[in-house]
């Protein structure tokens, strides 16, 4: 997903200000606040229940029927599922304000009980462990138009016609279709079909399979999703689209925008091919090669619908028509082409198991646009663009969250995440052993869901280093580590420590000169050593760390 467009300023700092910052003890900290206080619906969908650990997603088939005049959809999602415990309950969800019409089991009805957005289904008798069922849930209503991103949106485009999209990371899908709404458990591959009226397009995830015009003013699009995929992924995007197509290394590339921006998006889709170069050379192939990948124009600025990635950034470099990071980086490129396409990568194919974990698709993501500009523009303008990033943290909470609460963690998952990864790549300090570690890490966990816990524990076994107090600090605590640096120009000497929240933080840095950096091994504790550099020549390689710096 794509954050809130920040307008932040350059704070003006004072110089007792930065009095106050050197001679504080602790590290400076912003004001911290606290975290938002889950309802019981975010409690009923982030946590995963005993009916929801009872069994395991296999397969979706989503098919519904949209009406843009009376701005009602209707339709069933039937739902295919093993048991991994004998149970008679199972929890799926749909918001409250949408119909559930009834749900079967073959032919049979089945009761079930409403609970916020919870729907509680009750089976006559208990489905047993390692069987597979298959209920079909049918649905109707006017899903709501909600949240930052619209959850499900009947808009018209410029020249009139019905314009209706959907975007609900944040809102959940079950928003406007039913489902098991955490982030846990996929399905392995889903069917979607929608039927709207004649003359209109629809393009959903995955491989397109055809269309049946069904008689009644109505045709129906199919597609195919041959891999795992979120729930919030699952997108409609219909409208009067144009469609055009190309190609990279054998993957289909279809892009559908409105008429009147055909010309302007086949000049700013040609950037996907640089895109998807520079991805798979850091990371390998492109992960869902059977459904191809497409470029969808909506009328916000982007989403990283699975291998049918949103798109609203006005076919101009930067991102919304301004230098993003403002460093003069961010307009050699489409930030969303880059931004929303990096998560086919990381947030599709590598997906977090519960939303308190979400750096591990945004941090990266983020972590990614620094890479496809190193691999485009080199090094110097990678570095330029992820340090102006530290801009936009603001350090006021953990960027992991509470698990099980469905609790969004706060914008610092994003840059902060970003700038921890390039930090992380100069604590490992071998550039050869950095690519090797991320491609690794990426080939061993894509299309699984998966925690911090994996992430650090892989980055541990590969690396022969303990990072787990690293990854803490970044990622648990609010602060991050700043190292003192105490002089004693009279002997000579230099003593150094971190102040940090993590009491064993260890963390190797890159000190001295700026032309001949050398590295010490700062711990918690105070290590003395000399040096021939006065305080003011005694330098610190912020550029490749993200850490504050204070000299006594
Ligand atoms: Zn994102």
């Amino acid at each position: 997903m794509i954050h809130r467009l920040l307008v932040r300023s350059r704070s003006f700092i004072c110089p007792l200000l930065l009095f106050a910052v050197a001679s504080a003890a602790k590290p400076a900290r912003a004001s911290q606040q606290p975290a938002p206080v889950p309802t019981r619906a975010d409690i009923l969908r982030g946590s995963y229940g005993p009916y929801r650990a009872n069994n395991d997603l296999l397969f979706y088939h989503l098919d519904v029927r949209v009406d843009p005049e009376k701005k009602f959809v209707r339709g069933k999602n039937t739902i295919r599922f093993k048991m991994l415990k004998d149970g008679t309950r199972i929890q799926l969800d749909l918001y409250p304000n949408l119909n559930v019409d009834k749900i079967l089991l073959g032919n049979t009805p089945l009761k079930y009980e409403r609970d916020s957005g919870a729907v509680f289904v009750d089976f006559p008798s208990t489905l047993r462990v390692g069987r597979t069922y298959s209920i079909d849930f049918y649905y109707s209503g006017t899903p709501a138009h909600t949240g930052r991103f619209g959850g499900f949106t009947f808009g018209t485009d410029p020249s009139g016609h019905p314009w209706i999209y959907t975007s609900c990371e944040d809102d959940g899908a079950s928003v406007w279709w039913p489902n098991k709404d955490q982030w846990r458990d996929e399905v392995q591959s889903m069917e979607i079909s929608v039927a709207i009226p004649n003359g209109l397009v629809d393009v959903s995830n995955g491989k397109f399979m055809g269309k049946t015009d069904l008689g009644d003013g109505y045709t129906r699009w199919d597609w195919f999703v041959h891999y795992p995929i979120n729930n919030y992924d699952v997108a409609l995007n219909i409208g009067n689209y144009v469609h055009f197509s190309d190609s990279f290394r054998g993957l289909p590339l279809d892009y559908y925008v409105l008429p009147e921006d055909f010309e302007k998006a086949k000049k700013q889709f040609t950037q996907v091919k640089g895109m998807l170069a520079a991805f798979e050379h850091y990371f390998g192939d492109y992960p869902f090669k059977k459904d191809g990948y497409k470029l969808v124009e909506v009328p916000y600025a982007g989403m990283e619908h699975q291998s049918a990635v949103a798109y609203g950034n006005h076919f101009a470099n930067g991102y919304l028509d301004r230098d993003w990071t403002g460093v003069g980086i961010s307009t050699k490129f489409d930030f969303i082409i880059i931004h929303e396409s990096a998560h086919e990568w990381f947030g599709n194919s590598i997906s977090a198991a519960d939303r308190s974990d979400m750096w591990i698709h945004e941090g990266w993501a983020t972590y990614l646009e620094c890479l496809y500009v190193e691999y485009r523009w080199g090094r110097e303008d990678a570095l330029k663009y992820a340090n102006a990033y530290k801009l936009k943290v603001k350090n006021q909470r953990p960027i992991i969250t509470e698990r099980g609460i469905n609790a969004t963690p706060p914008e610092d998952q994003y840059f902060k995440g970003a700038l921890f990864l390039n930090t992380l790549r100069s604590v490992v300090n071998n550039d050869a052993k950095w690519w090797k570690l991320i491609r690794g890490f990426y080939q061993h966990f894509k299309y699984q869901n998966i925690m911090t816990e994996d992430v650090v524990a892989y980055f541990n076994q590969h690396t022969g280093m303990n990072l787990t107090p690293i990854f803490n600090q970044y990622l648990r605590h609010t602060a991050i580590p700043t190292l003192e640096l105490k002089f004693d120009d009279a002997n000579g000497t230099i003593s150094y420590c971190w102040q940090a929240d993590e009491p064993d933080f260890a963390m190797p840095v890159r000190v001295g000169a700026r032309d001949h950096w050398q590295i010490i091994h700062p711990t918690t504790q105070w290590q003395t050593m000399k040096t021939p550099l006065n305080k003011d020549d005694f330098a610190v390689a912020t550029g490749l760390y993200y850490i504050n710096v204070t000299k006594l």
